[in-house]
């Protein structure tokens, strides 16, 4: 075989159960195209070598024995915001400096038990607090995409910029991440890889670092559909150590691709074609909704009025869950502690030295809106508009509708440097203005390449669907693939 990193999850499974491949292939493959690649884009904060050949060696062992699970022998890379024991835990940022859990979080332990390798920690946006991975502590993730005719250096998208680029670049199988704004489908749409925020409840929160509480949701960022569809199946479980876990059966996702959606009824929401919105995302949009017409499902304009609302009310939400979850790093229970006279002091200086310029500042937007006398004009306000957005969601199901199709971002990747979150952060608060609504709503949502840009750039869709409905998503966002083709980069690094 010539280029082992080039096979998607279901290929590399059938190469591993027939024996014509060996785990330990595998991942070498993987550990010498990140050795090789790594200096370039920054994917990667930590590899584990060693763990990973021991645990392709083990897959190995048990591919011989015929005793192999869903992912057995497949290289995944982890964001860095999953708690994994004994290896780097810092959700990029310097805070938790020197961390090094001792318990392994739910979704990660799932994957180790069905035979997936861990080739190492992904780079991120500190405690997955931004849209381009510019805010880690351990400088940006460059993307392997660049736009025709430029050497610009791109960003991947954020939060999970390091699972995105990884995942494009061929230097993991699939990459975990986790969403709270839209940080698995911006940086998906932005690469042409493939994401989907599970339903709220769908995945456990367990051992991942906590950002917003109500909103942070844990998901797979791949190279397709089905392989996509592979991960979840594996990450999602019942945890009764996520109070938030929902006592669900886990459905086998992989067998509604390829399901037909005729019939099925998708709705347009007529409040997504925001204002200075450019003209290759409407056309976008409008192939999309073309593709479907064409596969027989049924289009209707849908109304969808709070949506306006949603980014405003995200960012009294999130940073006010933020700014109670980021209480506990004091110095004195994880990573960074710079000594002070008293204890205050230390505090004081541990935090100061420990955060970046954006978490601050959303720690004390956080603070400002629960505070007495700001609580009910700023976060209860907030947590009414949640209701109204999620409220206007329900009426749309409830009115016949399957699935809803969005752009995912309104805009393809731009360079680093080019929005400064210290100048003007609501230019980059932008980038998320059709993903947080799902958020809001609890709902699954789902990226999928299905165009470039003018410029050669990646461009996605967004497909939202009915809680615990993301089968729904795996059969529509197939549709799109089968239309729009694949996307990787060329190779130039
Ligand atoms: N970009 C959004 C933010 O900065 C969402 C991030 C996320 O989903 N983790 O809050």
């Amino acid at each position: 075989m010539t280029d082992l990193t080039s096979l998607t999850i279901a290929e590399a499974r059938t190469a591993l159960a027939s024996r014509s491949l060996s785990a330990t292939e595998l991942t070498d493959a993987y550990l010498a195209a990140i050795d090789a690649a790594n200096g370039t884009f920054n994917a990667y904060v930590t590899v584990t070598h060693d763990q990973a050949r021991a645990m392709a060696k083990a897959s190995d062992a048990r591919l011989a024995k015929g005793d192999a699970g869903a992912l057995e022998g497949i290289p995944l890379g982890i964001k860095d915001l999953y708690a994994t024991e004994g290896v780097h835990t810092q959700a990029c940022s310097h805070v938790l400096d020197g961390f090094l859990p001792r318990y392994e979080s739910t979704v990660t332990a799932n994957l180790w038990a069905k035979g997936a390798v861990m080739l190492g920690k992904l780079n991120m946006d500190e405690f997955a607090m931004g849209s381009s991975n510019e805010t880690s502590y351990y400088g940006p993730v460059k993307s392997p995409w660049r736009a025709k005719g430029s050497n610009e250096a791109l960003v991947p998208g954020g939060s999970s910029g390091g699972s995105a680029a990884a995942v494009a670049a061929h230097l993991c199988a699939a990459a975990t991440a986790t969403d709270t704004g839209g940080s698995i489908r911006q940086p998906a749409a932005f690469t042409g890889t493939v994401g989907i925020k599970p339903t709220y409840g769908r995945c456990s929160r367990w051992g991942i670092v906590a950002f917003a509480s109500s909103l942070d949701q844990a998901g797979p960022i791949a190279r397709d559909v089905r392989d996509t569809a592979i991960m979840l199946k594996t990450m999602a479980s019942v945890d009764p150590k996520d109070t938030t876990s929902v006592d669900l059966p886990v459905p086998d996702y992989e067998a509604a691709i390829g399901q037909s959606v005729k019939g099925m009824t998708i709705g347009i929401p007529r409040e997504y074609r925001v204002h200075g919105m450019p003209d290759e995302i409407e056309a976008l949009w409008q192939q999309g909704i073309a593709w479907y017409r064409e596969a027989g499902a049924k289009i209707v304009d849908i109304s969808l009025p709070h949506t306006k609302y949603a980014l405003p009310a995200y960012y009294i939400v999130a940073p006010a869950e933020a700014s109670s979850n980021l209480a506990r790093y004091d110095g004195v229970r994880y990573g960074l502690r710079v000594p002070g006279r008293d204890i205050i002091d230390m505090y004081e200086k541990s935090r100061a030295a420990g955060f970046g310029s954006e978490v601050k500042r959303r720690i004390m937007i956080g603070t400002y809106v629960l505070s007495a006398g700001y609580y009910d004009a700023y976060y209860l306000r907030a947590q009414q508009v949640r209701t109204l957005i999620k409220r206007d969601f329900e009426q749309a199901f409830a009115a016949g509708v399957d699935a809803i199709l969005t752009p995912a971002t309104p805009s393809a990747a731009f360079a680093i440097g080019d929005k400064d979150m210290n100048a003007d952060p609501v230019k980059m608060y932008l980038n998320d203005v059709f993903t947080v609504t799902v958020n809001m709503a609890g709902l699954p949502g789902m990226a999928v390449p299905a165009g470039l840009s003018a410029n050669g750039l990646p461009l996605g869709l967004q497909l939202i669907g009915r809680p615990f409905e993301e089968e729904t998503l795996f059969k529509a966002a197939h549709v799109i693939e089968q239309a729009a083709g694949r996307f990787t980069p060329a190779k130039w690094w």
